[in-house]
Formats: C-alpha cells, structure tokens, sequence
C-alpha cells in the first residue's frame, strides 16, 4: 500500500517537494563545510606560523648563547697546551650546548690542531673556509655558511671565534704563538629535531625544515627519504613555493606530493629559514568527517521527513482521495454510494466529500423521484392504451383491438391449421328505435347488448368487440362453421329474452341479424377475406327477414 502510494503521482509530488526544500539545506551545508575547511587551514598555518616564528627566535637564542661560551672559551683558549688538554678543554666547551655538535681548535693556517673528540689522525685543514679568515681579521662571533662537516659528513652551521694574542709561550707549546680559531659547526639537525619536538602537535604529521636561502634542505626531522644527499643539494621546487609565499605560510604539495600547510621564518642572522610543515588532511580530515555525520543525519532526518510526509500525505489525502473515486464510481454505475468514512482529511478534501456527499444524495433523490415519476408514466400509459382499445361507450374491445385480436388468431390459426370462426351481430332496425326512443335511449340499449354478448360464456381467447354503430363481433379461435352459428343462435335467443321494447321492429322487440363465418386460413389468404364473409353473411340474414343466423359457406374452401 505503502509502496504503492510512493509510486503514485501524489507520493510523487511529496518527495519531490522534499527534495526541493532539502536542496537549500545541502547547499548551507556544503558552504559551511567549505568555510569551516578554510577557516581551519587558516588557523593551522597561522600556527604552523607562529611556531616557526618560535624556532627562529630560539635559534638566535641560542646562536647568541654559543657566541658567549665560544668568547669565553677564547679568552682562556691562549693558556691550552696543545695535546691532551687542548681535547679535554674543547670537550668541556662542547657539551655545555648541545647545539655545538664539536669544538676544534684551527691554527691560523687553518690546520685543526685538536677536537673536542680527539686529534685528527691524518691533518685536517680548514684553511679554505672563508669564515676561518674572516674570525681572524675581526673580533666576535663569525657565522659561516652551512657546509657539510669534513669530519661528520652532515650539514653544519659553522661558526668561529678568534682566539685573542696573549704572551708568546715559552716553549712554543702554547696556541698563542700562532693565530688560532675555535670553530663550532652547529648541528642543524639537532635544531631541526628540537623544533619539530616542540611543535608537534598532529602526532607526528607535522616535519621541521631548516632550509638555506636557495631553498636546499639543509637538515629536516623526520629525515626525508627523497631528499638529494646532503654533499649534493638541489633547490626543491616545494622549497621554493614556501620561500616565494609573501604570508609567512603557503598551502603546498610536499617532495612526496601530499598536500602540506607550512609556516615559515628567516632568520635575522644568518641566510637561514625555518619551516614546520603540517599534514593538511589531519587539519581538514576531522571537518570532512563532521561534514558527513551531519550529511548522514540530515538524510537520515530528510528520509524520515519524508516518510512521514508520505504517511500523512496518504492518510489526509490519499486515501480520502481513493475513497471518493471509488464513491464517485458506484454513483456513475447507479449504485448507492456507501457512506464516506469520518476519517480525517486535509480541510480541500473534507469540502470535497461533504460537496461529494451532499451531491449523491441530491442525485439519489432526483434517481428514485424519477423512478417514481416513470412508474406513474407507465401507469398512465398503459391506462391510455387500454382506453385506445375500448369502446368507451359499451366498455368492449373497439375496432382498433378488435383488428388487432383478428391478426393474432388469423396467424395463429395459420400455424396451428385450426379453424377460426367469427360472428357479426347487427342490431334490426336500429335507427327506428333511435327515432322513436331518442338517442340516450338507443345508448342504453347498445350498453344492454353488449353486457349480453359480455356475459355469454365464452373461451378465454374469444373476442367481443363492438365494430361501429349497433353492430358488434365476437371472434371465436378454434371454431368450425357450426359451432359459430350454435354461439350465434345462443346470442339471437338471450336477445330475445332481454324483451327489450322495440315498437317500430315488425318482432316488437330488440332482435338482432347475425352472419357467421368460419375458416381455417390458408398461407395466402388475409383476414379480410373472414370479414367479409360474415358481413356477407348477416347481409344474408338481413335479406331472408332478420332476426336469424345465417352461415357463408366458404368455411372449409378459403
Ligand atoms: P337494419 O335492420 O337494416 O340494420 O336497419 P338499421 O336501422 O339498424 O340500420 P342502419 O344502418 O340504417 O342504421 C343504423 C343506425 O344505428 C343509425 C344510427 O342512428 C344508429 N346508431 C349508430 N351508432 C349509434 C350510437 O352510438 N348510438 C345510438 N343511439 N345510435 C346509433
Ligand atoms: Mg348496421
Ligand atoms: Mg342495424
């Protein structure tokens, strides 16, 4: 039922309908999603922002803190005897930051006269470095650019500070008496290690760059597989399109292609940027998952919206509906509606089934005052055309019927091959009477008659009928010549006992001439040809004197 409904055009319409009013919902939805989406990479690189902004500071910080321990260091450095103290002293400047990755000390020639972890077993010279000559000819901290560690083979910061002249040693054995440097190469990937340590905060989504101002990688935690090795950097376009981003942040795909929200910052310093990356699925991952829940609700909440929709509509509508086509139905093939359920309907509806009920009774009405009116149509109508066939002055079949009757029993004589007979009574000298009674009276004197010819016994399909005037018939079905004239004589002889006052007739009394006739009809012969006989017959009886049957003998011979 319900399904049926759902395919029908009204349930058509009802989801249609709330589809319609869904689709703006959708559409809300969908620019919220965006919106909150774009709000929260907003939010994220500003913070990936601000956290780069953090490491740049930290790393002045710190540079300005390996500045003072290289300077005092230096102070003090003219007094290492060269050797096994020149190591422990180097050690001991070395791990008071753990940004130093090692102290050497670098005579002015740039050989690296001890380590902080030892002496070099083969002579190591830095006499290329420009930053070497550079702490020489000034005082303070010189930073260098990042180079790949002789020693370790990573990239380093390094950073020299010169070792002021003191007294000349007495054994030669004192730094002093060379120009000397104390370089620390500065691990970048331990910085690189600390800012992602402290800006992690996706769960490890999120890598730290230390980048050089033509956009190499210098170092990056978590270490990057396709990075090109450190001895051979190569710009990296994701490099480039962070360090051409006016903001401070840019939205880019990553060396692996994933889309990444990056903060950045320049060092004051040094050429050196700084940048944390975060994953930017882990940002709008959680919105999109939202998105959906609140999709799935709004579908599960539009189904069932929908489902009521469907149910009211049926119940107020439908239904309803259904109930008055099939009332209206009962009414087109003239049954009597049922009543219309009092269920509730939309307020249109309820209008309709009163209108719709209000009609049917009217049309009931008007159906049984017609059927009424038919009934007394039919009355009238039979009593008409019973009047059409009765002789309204005797009350006998008229003429009409008398036909009528004449061609029923010619042909049903015709088919049984029985005879028919006829009698034709003619009142004597009737217009005497008429003269000499008056008119009302020869009336009553045909009504007196004819209630004899009435009253005789007759067969139920015998006829008695009045012709015209004073002459009367009575059609006799099966009956020869002879039984005819006895019916005939029968009828002369209850005349004659009437005794009715004739003065002007030579009897004294009413009498009549009968002519009787019988035949059994042939296919080709006509009931005329019966008529006719028995006129000629009574013409018979009229001519031999009257008041007497005479028989026209064609009965067998027609
Ligand atoms: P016959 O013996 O030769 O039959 O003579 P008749 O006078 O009876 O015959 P005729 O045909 O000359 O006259 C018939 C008369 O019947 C004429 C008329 O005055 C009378 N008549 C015919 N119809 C009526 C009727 O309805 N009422 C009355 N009172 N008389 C009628
Ligand atoms: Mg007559
Ligand atoms: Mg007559």
């Amino acid at each position: 039922m319900a399904q049926s409904f759902f395919r029908s055009g009204l349930g058509r319409l009802v989801v249609a309908l709330m589809l319609l009013a869904l689709a703006p919902a959708l559409v809300v939805l969908a620019q919220l999603g965006s919106g909150a989406r774009s709000l929260a990479v907003e939010y994220a690189a500003r913070q990936q922002q601000q956290a780069a902004e953090a490491a740049v500071r930290l790393f002045e910080e710190m540079l300005d803190s390996v500045a003072r321990t290289l300077e005092n260091a230096a102070r003090s450095a003219g007094d290492w005897a060269v050797g096994a103290e020149c190591v422990a002293r180097a050690a001991k400047v070395a791990a008071t930051q753990p940004f130093i990755q090692r102290v050497l000390v670098v005579a002015g020639d740039g050989r690296v006269l001890c380590t902080s972890v030892g002496i070099p077993a083969t002579p190591v010279s830095l006499g290329d470095r420009p930053y070497l000559r550079r702490a020489l000819a000034s005082p303070g901290l010189v930073v260098g650019t990042p180079v790949v560690g002789r020693l370790t083979g990573e990239v380093v910061l390094p950073v020299a500070h010169a070792v002021p002249a003191g007294p000349p040693s007495e054994d030669g054995a004192r730094l002093p008496n060379t120009p000397a440097v104390l370089v620390a190469p500065l691990d970048l990937g331990w910085f690189a290690r600390l800012v992602h340590a402290m800006s992690d905060e996706s769960g490890g989504e999120s890598f730290a760059l230390i980048v050089s101002d033509n956009a190499q990688v210098l170092a990056a935690h978590p270490r990057i597989a396709d990075l090109p090795p450190a001895d051979r950097p190569a710009a990296h376009p994701f490099i480039e399109a962070i360090l051409a981003a006016p903001a401070g942040w840019a939205a880019v795909a990553d060396f692996a292609g994933r889309d990444r929200i990056v903060g950045f910052a320049h060092t004051r310093s040094t050429g050196l940027a700084i940048a944390v990356a975060t994953d930017r699925a882990s940002i709008v991952g959680p919105i999109t998952r939202e998105l959906l829940i609140a999709l799935g609700l709004i579908a599960a909440a539009a189904a069932a919206g929908v489902g009521a929709a469907l149910w009211v509509a049926q119940a107020r509508i439908g239904r309803p509906l259904l109930a008055l086509a099939e009332a209206a139905k009962a009414l087109r093939d003239g049954e009597v509606p049922p009543p219309l359920a009092d269920r509730p309907a939309v307020r249109e509806i309820a209008l309709l089934a009163q209108a719709f009920t209000g009609m049917a009774a009217e049309i009931t009405r008007r159906q049984t005052a017609l059927e009424a009116a038919k009934h007394e149509l039919e009355a009238a109508n039979r009593h008409l055309s019973e009047l059409a066939e009765r002789d309204p002055l005797t009350g006998l079949a008229n003429r009409r019927a008398f036909d009528r009757a004449l061609e029923a029993s010619w042909k049903r004589a015709q088919r049984q091959a029985l005879p028919l007979g006829l009698l034709i009574i003619d009142i004597d000298h009737f217009k005497q009477f008429n003269d000499r009674y008056g008119h009302l009276e020869g009336d009553a004197c045909l009504i007196r008659v004819a209630r004899q010819l009435a009253s005789i016994a007759l067969r139920p399909h015998d006829v008695v009928a009045r012709l015209g005037g004073e002459e009367f018939a009575v059609l006799l079905p099966d009956t020869d010549l002879p039984g005819a004239v006895a019916l005939g004589e029968r009828i002369r002889a209850r005349l004659h006992a009437l005794m009715l006052l004739h003065e002007g007739s030579p009897h004294g009394i009413v009498t009549a001439s009968i002519g009787a006739a019988s035949i059994v009809p042939l296919d080709v012969s006509e009931p005329r040809v019966l008529l006719a006989a028995a006129d000629r017959a009574v013409y018979a009886a009229k001519a031999s004197g009257r008041d007497r049957v005479a028989a026209e003998g064609l009965a067998e011979a027609a």
